[in-house]
């Protein structure tokens, strides 16, 4: 109990997350869209909703900028997992147990809703120091990535709501890697 006193509100929102069940073939999206109401409540930030065809929505957190009408940062993230096969885990996979040495065990930790918390705590964090940026920042979090996002982020993209975004420049997801460094996806222009 000490240490969850302790522990870090990022941290603590991280494996609340992952003990949402979002693999598929039955992500529970409901639950997610729930959580991501609840924690723009905290932050002061608006949750708002897009329908896509197929009963599926995408989820997004704004924060408006000091000159709204310029191209947005969208941060974005998919919600949904890959299914899981618990007789293989040292730990159940929806379970977010942390060991003592502060490895989290989950379906997602790594791919990828260690990103999506990441983006809502660092701006607790700026918004907490007072900042305040030109540009808004839309966190995004849609549907179905891991089976291809043919009912997800390509239905979204279709959207009028989409091109309101007026989106300049996005990030998504990378990858993990064993050294020290950070991998970076790169492309400019256009997708090779
Ligand atoms: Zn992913």
């Amino acid at each position: 109990m000490t240490s969850a006193a302790v522990e870090n509100i990022a941290v603590t929102r991280f494996r609340e997350y992952l003990r949402i069940n979002t693999s598929h073939p039955n992500p529970d999206y409901a639950k997610a869209s729930e959580f991501y109401k609840k924690y723009a409540d905290e932050l002061g930030l608006t949750y708002w909703q897009v329908e896509l065809p197929q009963n599926r929505v995408v989820d997004l957190i704004t924060w408006e900028g000091l000159e709204p009408t310029l191209p947005s940062i969208m941060l974005y993230s998919h919600t949904d997992v890959v299914p899981s096969f618990p007789e293989h885990w040292k730990y159940d996979p929806f379970s977010a147990h942390k060991e003592e040495n502060g490895d989290i065990f989950a379906r997602g930790a790594q791919d990828m809703k260690c990103v999506g918390i990441g983006y809502l705590e660092a701006i607790r964090k700026l918004k907490t120091a007072g900042k305040r940026f030109k540009r808004t920042f839309h966190v995004t979090f849609c549907p179905d990535e891991e089976i291809g996002g043919l009912t997800g982020m390509i239905e979204f993209v279709k959207t009028k709501e989409f091109e309101k975004l007026n989106i300049g420049f996005a990030l998504d997801e990378g990858i993990a890697n064993p050294g020290e460094e950070f991998r970076l996806f790169y492309s400019e222009r256009n997708v090779w």
